[in-house]
């Protein structure tokens, strides 16, 4: 359902469009732009209850006698940044140390997409991320690592390309350096 917030403010922006290029042929364009805009931001910004009830299907732990660090590599992820509304990538790398129970491997992508499912500051995102893992698997610790590329940095501004890397840890990756050393091993290998 579209709500009549995001109905009038895509046909505002889309009106600024037709003012500002008006007369032009390719104005034409701009017909089923409003729809367009709406359906791509219910995509890019679920609400906080959608958010909820799809985290809940993905936080289901089973008992696991493994007690040994895993790791998900690299799973990628798009949100929009709070500040643009441009659309950012992350790569994100999570690793945790289970304590009794352990969470499938592609619930982790999930968790990770679900995550961003609304603007979020890369920063933000690393440690809401840890966080949700702690509380809902409550392993020994999680590390979560975030190469980002923000659409605001590359495709305007100063065009810079570079990376954003973000991490946080939490549990037995602050307690023990080597856990944190084999982590980021991993993560930059
Ligand atoms: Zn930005």
């Amino acid at each position: 359902m579209v709500d009549e917030v995001l109905v009038r403010a895509s046909e505002t922006l889309v009106a600024w469009m037709e003012h500002r290029y008006k007369g032009w042929e390719g104005a034409k364009q701009f017909g089923q732009t409003p729809e367009r805009l709406q359906r791509m931001y219910q995509e890019f910004c679920w609400t906080p209850e959608q958010i909820e009830t799809e985290l809940g299907k993905y936080f289901k732990t089973f008992e696991n006698g493994y007690s040994q660090m895993l790791v998900k590599r690299e799973i990628e992820v798009w949100t929009l940044c709070p500040h643009h509304l441009l659309p950012c990538c992350f790569w994100v790398t999570i690793g945790y140390v289970p304590d009794q129970r352990v969470l499938g491997l592609s619930k982790l992508s999930r968790i990770a997409e679900v995550m961003a499912k609304r603007p979020i500051m890369q920063e933000a995102y690393s440690d809401e991320l840890a966080d949700a893992l702690m509380d809902n698997l409550r392993p020994k610790g999680v590390a979560v690592y975030v190469v980002g590329t923000h659409g605001c940095m590359t495709s305007r501004g100063v065009k810079q390309h570079s990376k954003v890397i973000t991490s946080t840890i939490r549990g037995c990756f602050e307690t023990e350096p080597e856990t944190r050393a084999e982590f980021m091993a991993i993560c930059r290998s």
